[in-house]
């Protein structure tokens, strides 16, 4: 060799390197991502362990699910994707419940899954947890990606965070072959290709149009009701949500993870009243709450006779005319959507008759306190009423307290009885109605607010994710499960 060649050859060993393991954590951390909740092997073992070199918390469960379910919840609460690291194929396949959970819920999260070779699996020819992961997770989720080169990973992990949180949010799934992780490149090249992504999720603003039809149907209201979703809470446009429902004077209901987006002793808090105002109503608003299962689709005996006209706040256009024809379709996201309806509804907006706001609240009224002597009794054995009685002094005495809440009755009764003061307290089974959550929410739950952790468990419900206990005990973190065992 000449002695250039060799001087060429030293200065190109003297340059700093990067490789796939680092890629990935510069790309996570660049865009905000600071905890991922996983269940360590091969081969994102070490991926793991340089995540915790590297200043990022990573949480390991007992079972990838869980761990998935946290990860939603997580996306849920800061509006930022949950990530959740798995092995590949049994523990992707544990993860794609969560993710799948995730997507249907419109919570954002990322599940990263390690990958065994690509030539073998797609020859099939028997590798180590052999899958073809990406083709399986792609029906399950919003996006599916897969990189296979160091200098992809940055625009990589850009994708699936957009496309975590745009529009509606949901689950995607970003694979991570082993060998992608091990490759090497020049370190300066490796930080020009990371990408940090501008905006993740841009305002989406209605068209004024829309906002006019929207109040022209709420002002020939007579009998308005709002409901509010877990969408509502998630777009944390509480000011502008209240100042809409306190402006408007019209009843509102909130369906269970909306709870506490203003306090359920509000005034105009109609949940007590719920038989009544879904059959009686003239008009409803929907905020961030689809006509699914949970709202007996809009339609039947739940809703009554009188007629009605709906008006329909969401992201997603697709949602309008799910079940019902929807009268007033808002398609926008809902701190845009309610500024629009509130600038609209100017200083002169006449509340709905008091024939129907009187008649709304003497029917709450009624059957709050019909229910409150029961909520005091001290049977033995305990009762349903009598546990959450108690349970509903605790968390009215401490409204920073995050609600976990799953089960069969234990969940339909802590609903009703359990009442919240504070936005995203309470975290339940979401769209699904699906056991197994609690453990998974409660320590993403703990992990992201550092509140304290209530979950009120059915026992069967507990079975599901009890193993998680460990993992809240390792971590030490402030949550208190309280089993209903019946
Ligand atoms: P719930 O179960 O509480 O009724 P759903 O999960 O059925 O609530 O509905 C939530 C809705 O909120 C989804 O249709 C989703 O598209 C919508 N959504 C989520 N985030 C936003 C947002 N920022 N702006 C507008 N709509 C949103």
């Amino acid at each position: 060799m000449s002695s250039t060649a060799t001087e060429t050859q030293d200065a190109q060993d003297d340059q700093p390197l990067t490789d796939g393991f680092h890629l990935v954590i510069d790309a996570l951390k660049l865009n905000g991502i600071k905890t991922i909740y996983n269940v360590p092997g091969i081969p994102i073992t070490d991926l793991g362990r340089f995540m915790q070199a590297e200043g990022l918390r990573v949480l390991s469960f007992r079972h990838e699910q869980h761990a998935g379910y946290a990860a939603a919840i997580a996306g849920y609460l800061t509006k930022t994707p949950g990530v959740c690291l798995t092995v590949s194929a049994p523990g992707f396949l544990n993860g794609l419940t969560a993710l799948a959970h995730a997507t249907t819920n419109c919570y954002p999260m990322i599940l990263i899954s390690g990958s065994s070779e690509r030539e073998i699996v797609d020859l099939m020819q028997g590798d180590y947890e052999e899958m073809d992961q990406l083709a399986i997770a792609k029906p399950m989720c919003k996006a599916a990606y897969r990189i296979l080169h160091a200098e992809d990973i940055g625009i990589g992990i850009a994708r699936a965070i957009r496309a975590a949180v745009s529009g509606r949010p949901g689950g995607v799934y970003l694979d991570l072959p082993a060998a992608l992780l091990g490759q090497v490149m020049d370190a300066a090249a490796g930080e020009k290709s990371l990408v940090k992504v501008i905006d993740p999720a841009p305002a989406q603003l209605p068209a004024p149009d829309s906002v006019k039809r929207a109040l022209d149907v709420l002002k020939s209201a007579k009998k308005p009701l709002i409901v509010l979703g877990k969408g509502a809470a998630y777009a944390q446009a509480d000011d502008q949500i209240r100042a809409l429902v306190e402006k408007s004077g019209i009843p509102y209901i909130a369906m269970s993870m909306a709870k506490g987006l203003l306090p359920d002793d509000h005034d105009l808090y109609a949940g007590a009243a719920r038989s009544l105002v879904l059959k009686e109503s003239d008009t409803v608003m929907l905020i961030g709450a689809r006509l699914n299962w949970l709202l007996s689709h809009g339609k039947g005996k739940a809703w009554g006779t009188a007629p009605k006209k709906f008006v329909h706040i969401d992201i997603e256009p697709k949602e309008m005319d799910s079940n019902v024809e929807i009268a007033a379709p808002l398609v926008g996201d809902i701190t845009s959507c309610v500024e629009a309806l509130l600038d609209g509804m100017g200083n002169n907006w006449t509340a709905p008759p008091a024939e129907w706001t009187d008649a709304v609240k003497a029917k709450r009224d009624a059957n709050i306190e019909k229910m409150a002597p029961r909520l005091l009794n001290n049977n033995v054995p305990m009762d349903y009423h009598g546990a959450l009685g108690s349970l509903k002094r605790i968390v009215a005495a401490n409204p920073d307290l995050i609600l976990v809440n799953e089960g069969a009755n234990t969940l339909d009764f802590a609903r009703s009885i359990i009442d919240m003061f504070k936005p995203r307290k309470r975290l339940d089974v979401g769209t699904w109605g699906v056991m197994g959550i609690g453990m998974g929410q409660a320590i993403a739950a703990a992990v992201e607010t550092g509140c304290p952790v209530l979950c009120v468990e059915g026992d069967s419900a507990f079975g599901f994710s009890g193993m998680e206990i460990e993992t809240i005990c390792r971590y030490n973190l402030p949550v208190c499960v309280v089993i209903f065992n019946n």
